[in-house]
C-alpha cells in the first residue's frame, strides 16, 4: 500500500509528491495525460527550438517557483520589453514604454489612476486566506468586477483598460466574476502593477528550455517509476483504513491518503465513494475555467526590434489581446506571443488554426503598420478550452456568490481525500508559483496526519526581498486626486467664489 497517492502530474501534484518523497514516503503520482506539466506544455521541434504553448512567465515575488526551478538547475532569461509597446484602445493605436498603456487626457489618467489605486487599497484588505471573511465580503461577492468599476470610474478609457486587465488576468469579461474574486486575485498577485507589468512584475521572465521542464526535473527527482502516464484516474474510493484509486482501464491502487492535483474545474469527472460532501460537490460545479488560446508566431528577423518595437502589444478589440516577443534570449527564432482570450478566444475557437494565423498575421500587421507580419515562418497554438484535462486556462474564475457560500470548502480536506492545484493557493492563485505552494500545502498535510510534521505551515522565503513593482510607477502615483476630489475641491472653491463676489456686491 502506497502512503499517498497524487492524482495529477502537473506542478501542483509534483510539488506535493516530492515534499513527501523527501520525509521518505512510499508516493505513486497517476497523471491522465502521456506527459507531465499539466498546463505548462513546452512544443519541441528544430524548426523553433522550444516553444511554451501554456504556462510560462515568472516574476519577483513568485518565490516558490523561482526556488524551486533554482533547486531543479532551471534557469530564467528576462523577457524583453526595453523598445516601444503598443496599445490599440477605442479605436486608436498608441506607442508608449512599458505594460500598461498611458492615458493622456488628464481627466482620464487621473480616473485610471485613482480606480488602480482604490482597488489596490480594498485588494490590501482582503484575508487571502478567507476572502469571505472580509466586513463587506457579502456585498463584494454579490456584485460584478463589472459593476465594481462602473461605480468607481467616470471615464470610458478606464473602464477600457480595466476591461484589457481582467481578460488578461482571468480569460473571462468583468461581469462574468464576482468583485471579491477580483480583489482576491489582485492580493494574491501583490497589486495590479506587479501582476500586469514585464519590468518588475508576473511576466518578468521565462524559463529556459520551457516551463514543462520543472515538472520534467521533479519527475525525475520523484522517481521516474512513481509517476505512471496515461493513467486518468476515474474512481476514488474511501475505505476504513485507506482510499482505493481507479484508473481508466479498471486498475487500482490503493494507498492510506490521496492528494488531488487535478483542476476543481474538471473534478466532476471523477466519482467519488462515497459522495462528496454537499458544499464540495456544488463548490466543484461553480469554478469554470477561462477562455484561452496561445499562439506563437515565427519569423525569419526580429524586423519589429529593428524599428524600435519590443514586440509588446494590447488590444481591446483587435484578434490579439496581448503580445509579448518570445524570440529567445540569444537571438535565436524571432517570434511574437499573442493570447487570445475571453470571448474572443471563444469566437475563434469555432476558425480553423489555419484562418486564427492568418487573423492574428493580419492583427500584427495592421497595428505595428508592418507588412512583414503577413509572412510567417512558423506558427504554434494551443486551445485550452479543447483539452480534456484542463478545461481551459490559464486558471479557474470564480462568480457572484460562490466565493462567500461556498468558499470554506476549498481548502477543506474530505476524509483521506486532501486537495492541491493552483486554484486551491493563497498567493500567486493561479500561477505556477501558486501550484507550487498548494501541493506543498496538501502534503504537509498528509504528513501532519502521519506525524511527521508540526506545524502544517511552512516557513517561506520572504517576499519583501523582491525588488519594487515597477522601475517606473509613475503610472501610479498616490498624491494625484480623484475626479471626485476634483470636483468636490472645484464645487467648494465656486461656492467661496461666489460668496465672496455676492457679499462684496452687498
Ligand atoms: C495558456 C496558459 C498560459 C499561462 N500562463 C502562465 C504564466 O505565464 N505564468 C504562470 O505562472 N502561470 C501561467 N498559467 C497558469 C499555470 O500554467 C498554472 O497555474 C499551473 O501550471 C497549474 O498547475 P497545477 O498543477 O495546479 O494544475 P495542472 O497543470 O492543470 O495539473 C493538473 C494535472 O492533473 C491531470 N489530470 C486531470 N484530470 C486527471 C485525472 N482524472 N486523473 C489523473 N490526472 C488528471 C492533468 O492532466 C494535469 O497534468 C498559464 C496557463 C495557461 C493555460
Amino acid at each position: 500500500m502506497y502512503e499517498a497517492i497524487v492524482l495529477g502530474a502537473g506542478i501542483s501534484g509534483l510539488s506535493a509528491a516530492r515534499l513527501l518523497r523527501q520525509a521518505g514516503l512510499n508516493v505513486l503520482v497517476l497523471e491522465a495525460r502521456d506527459r507531465v506539466g499539466g498546463r505548462t506544455h513546452t512544443l519541441h521541434d528544430p524548426h523553433f527550438g522550444y516553444s511554451d504553448v501554456g504556462g510560462a512567465y515568472v516574476g519577483p515575488m513568485q518565490n516558490r517557483i523561482l526556488g524551486l526551478a533554482a533547486e531543479l538547475g532551471v534557469e530564467t532569461y528576462l523577457v524583453d520589453d526595453n523598445l516601444y509597446s503598443l496599445a490599440e484602445t477605442q479605436g486608436s493605436v498608441r506607442r508608449f514604454h512599458g505594460t500598461v498603456p498611458p492615458v493622456y487626457n488628464p481627466i482620464g489618467f487621473l480616473d485610471l489612476n485613482n480606480a488602480f489605486r482604490t482597488l489596490d487599497k480594498m485588494a490590501d484588505e482582503i484575508p487571502r486566506e478567507a476572502p469571505w471573511k472580509h466586513s463587506s465580503a457579502e456585498q463584494l461577492d454579490s456584485m460584478t468586477a463589472k459593476e465594481l468599476i462602473e461605480r468607481m470610474a467616470w471615464a470610458e478609457s478606464t473602464r477600457n483598460t480595466f476591461n484589457i486587465f481582467v481578460r488578461m488576468v482571468f480569460c473571462v469579461e468583468a461581469h462574468e466574476i464576482s468583485a471579491l474574486s477580483l480583489l482576491c486575485m489582485i492580493k494574491c498577485g501583490y497589486g495590479i502593477e506587479r501582476i500586469s507589468n514585464i519590468a518588475g512584475g508576473a511576466q518578468e521572465r521565462k524559463f529556459i528550455g520551457g516551463a514543462q521542464t520543472i515538472s520534467e526535473r521533479l519527475a525525475d527527482r520523484i522517481g521516474r517509476d512513481r509517476v505512471r502516464l496515461g493513467s486518468p484516474v476515474v474512481r476514488v474510493e474511501e475505505e476504513a483504513d485507506g482510499v482505493s484509486v481507479t484508473c481508466e482501464g479498471g486498475e487500482s491502487f490503493e494507498g492510506m491518503f490521496a492528494i488531488s492535483a487535478v483542476p476543481h474545474a474538471i473534478l466532476q469527472k471523477i466519482s467519488f465513494l462515497p459522495p462528496l460532501p454537499a458544499m464540495k460537490s456544488q463548490l466543484i460545479q461553480r469554478m469554470p475555467m477561462g477562455s484561452v488560446i496561445k499562439t506563437v508566431v515565427f519569423y525569419q528577423t526580429a524586423f519589429w526590434k529593428e524599428r524600435g518595437f519590443s514586440g509588446c502589444s494590447v488590444s481591446d478589440t483587435g484578434t490579439v489581446d496581448c503580445s509579448i516577443d518570445d524570440t529567445k534570449p540569444d537571438g535565436s527564432h524571432p517570434a511574437i506571443m499573442g493570447f487570445i482570450v475571453s470571448d474572443k478566444a471563444r469566437r475563434m475557437s469555432l476558425d480553423t488554426p489555419e484562418q486564427r494565423k492568418e487573423s492574428v498575421c493580419k492583427h500584427y500587421a495592421k497595428i505595428f503598420k508592418m507588412k512583414e507580419f503577413l509572412d510567417p515562418k512558423d506558427y504554434i497554438e494551443k486551445n485550452w478550452m479543447e483539452e480534456a484535462y484542463s478545461g481551459g486556462g490559464f486558471s479557474n474564475t470564480f462568480g457572484p456568490g460562490v466565493l462567500t457560500s461556498f468558499g470554506e470548502a476549498l481548502l477543506q480536506p474530505v476524509g483521506r481525500i486532501h486537495f492541491a492545484g493552483t486554484e486551491l493557493a493563497t498567493e500567486w492563485t493561479g500561477y505556477m508559483d501558486g501550484a507550487v505552494q498548494a501541493g506543498e500545502r496538501a502534503a504537509r498535510e498528509v504528513l501532519h496526519r502521519l506525524g511527521k510534521t508540526d506545524p502544517i505551515e511552512q516557513e517561506l522565503p520572504s517576499p519583501a526581498a523582491a525588488p519594487p513593482a515597477s522601475a517606473d510607477r509613475s503610472w501610479l502615483p498616490g498624491a494625484l486626486p480623484s475626479i471626485d476630489a476634483l470636483l468636490r475641491f472645484g464645487g467648494i472653491g465656486l461656492a467661496a467664489g461666489l460668496a465672496w463676489f455676492f457679499q462684496s456686491k452687498l
